[in-house]
């Protein structure tokens, strides 16, 4: 079994240190292995495998044994869902991300909202890609429900922060799959989650019926669409 780095999990109200890890981990994106729910640990681990003699800032991450992923449930964002993109995303991305992507792409960011945040790394410019109605990120296709930064390069495209904010809901393990049925915070703040396994079709209802906020505001986003061409005719 070899290394693995796992984030060091995010410290309550201490946003500057968040942006720092987040940096840091950005800086390994094309390491990244997946976000995993262990149920020994009780904890969701975000794991990098770098190539060794890879520079890890151990300020952020950890160091662990990739046998702690054995009996862990690697978390899953099914296609169709959406619901992370089309209302109040949150999405944002770091500066230092901008580089991996097309001069057109990182012109589009570089005009978004902006703030300046003084992490322990030093200064890093963090670029809002909440602001079209409703919190929907600028990179969420509406019409093909698609993420237009993964379509145009893959997940080393996306931001960090979309590649380690999961909901939980799904999972996966063995090659089977999971929904979470419920979770319990423990008393020194680790939560327990707890998972059953599911067939394609309990999955495949799962998944519709967490994408109805993205259907009804589709929906929507097709009428203003149509009235609009209808106005310009
Ligand atoms: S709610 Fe879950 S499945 Fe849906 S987009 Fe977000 S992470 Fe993916
Ligand atoms: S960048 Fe992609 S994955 Fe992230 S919120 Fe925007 S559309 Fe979704």
């Amino acid at each position: 079994m070899g290394k693995i780095y796992v984030l060091k999990e995010p410290r309550r109200g201490d946003r500057a240190w968040n942006i720092y890890a987040l940096r840091e981990a950005a800086r390994l994106k094309k390491w990244f292995q997946g976000v995993y729910y262990s149920p020994r640990l009780k904890r969701l681990l975000a794991v990098f495998k770098p190539t060794p003699g890879t520079h890890v800032n151990l300020e952020v991450f950890e160091e662990m044994n990739e046998g702690v992923l054995k009996d862990a449930f690697r978390m899953e964002c099914p296609r169709g869902c959406n619901k992370c993109c089309v209302f109040r995303s949150g999405a944002f991305i770091l500066e230092n991300e901008l580089r991996e992507l097309p001069s057109n792409v990182a012109e589009k960011i570089m005009k978004q909202p902006s703030e300046l945040i003084r992490t322990p790394g030093g200064w890093v410019r963090v670029y809002r890609l909440d602001t079209e109605p409703m919190g929907r990120c600028i990179f969420f296709d509406v019409e093909k429900g698609e993420c237009t930064l993964e379509a145009l390069g893959g997940k080393r495209f996306k931001p960090i922060v979309c590649l380690l904010t999961y909901c939980t809901v799904f999972a996966t393990r063995n090659g089977e799959k999971y929904l979470k049925t419920g979770f319990r915070v423990l008393s020194d703040g680790r939560v327990e989650m707890h998972y059953k396994r599911v067939s394609d079709d309990e999955w495949n209802i799962m998944v519709r019926r967490m994408a109805s906020t993205w259907l009804r505001y589709r929906k929507v986003y097709k009428s203003l669409k149509e009235a609009e061409s209808r106005t310009s005719l």
